[in-house]
């Protein structure tokens, strides 16, 4: 059994997609959640409303993660309200796709600061109150695409793999400290973030996966709640595909 009750969690990007369900599975396993979003307040509050249903305490909390002043505040009200801060999910993430030989500096720095960048903010932010009580645990949800690459996403791929380096080295930096730093890397899945893609291209990406169909948000958090828990005590700076064997 996991039993995550007693622990407060952040989840960075929780208002929708792959983050609501981390949320959701994270509250049904006994966890109280904060609820990080950067615009959409709307989703965050149903977000927020869909925790509380499984009786546990959550809060809906605005900040761009690129923003490292705006991260600290977000940690300092998670303590104040919720008493603590024991796992952090740092699942914040944006696509902004380009050719290399097209692709602006801003695309490439937007998607940088929001998807690397933005897991070390909220990672320093959070990280001191777990060595206090020397217990936390900190999953990073990177990409395949980090490990393969992907077409038109020069940008996203580094940020993806950066995020895998990321968690490697601070997973050898506080082990000692009861930490556990682990690295989640779902394939396609089926959220916002891939909405646009056209009928075509959908068909030929799930020939490429050998499932045959791309993922559902509630078929990555479980395996983020395990990492999350207690009986992932001996488990870091791993990375874990959730892809229908698209990498392997
Ligand atoms: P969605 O687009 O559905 O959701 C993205 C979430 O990130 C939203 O909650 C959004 O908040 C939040 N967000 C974006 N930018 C910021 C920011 N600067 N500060 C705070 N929050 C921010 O994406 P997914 O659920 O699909 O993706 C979640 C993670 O999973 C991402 O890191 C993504 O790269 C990764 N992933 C997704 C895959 C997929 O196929 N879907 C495949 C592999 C990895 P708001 O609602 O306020 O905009």
């Amino acid at each position: 059994m996991i039993d995550l009750s007693g622990k407060v969690a952040l989840v960075t990007g929780g208002s929708r997609g792959i983050g609501r369900a981390v949320c959701l599975q994270l509250a049904a396993l006994g966890a109280d959640v904060a609820v990080n979003y950067r615009s959409s307040a709307e989703q965050a509050a149903e977000t927020v409303a869909q925790v509380e249903s499984f009786s546990r305490r959550a809060l809906a909390v605005e900040a761009d993660v690129a923003d490292a002043e705006a991260v600290k505040a977000m940690v300092a009200t998670v303590l104040e309200q919720l008493g603590g801060l024991d796992i952090l999910v740092n699942n914040a993430g944006i696509v902004d796709d380009q050719f290399l030989a097209f692709m602006k500096p801003e695309q490439w720095q937007r998607v940088l600061d929001t998807s690397l960048t933005g897991a070390f903010n909220c990672t320093q932010a959070a990280l001191r109150p777990m060595m206090k009580k020397r217990w936390g645990r900190v999953v990073n949800i990177s990409s395949d695409a980090g490990l393969m690459g992907d077409l038109r996403r020069t940008n996203y791929a580094a940020a993806k793999a950066g995020l895998i380096g990321f968690t490697k080295a601070l997973a050898r930096e506080v082990v000692g400290q009861g930490i556990m730093v682990n690295a989640v890397a779902p394939g396609v899945i089926e959220t916002d973030l891939i909405a646009g893609m056209a009928d075509k291209q959908r068909e030929q990406m799930c020939s490429f996966i050998p499932a045959g169909r791309f993922g559902r948000a509630e078929e990555v958090a479980p395996l983020v709640a395990f990492l999350c828990s207690q009986r992932a005590s001996y488990i870091t700076g791993q990375v874990f595909s959730v892809d229908g064997g698209l990498h392997m």
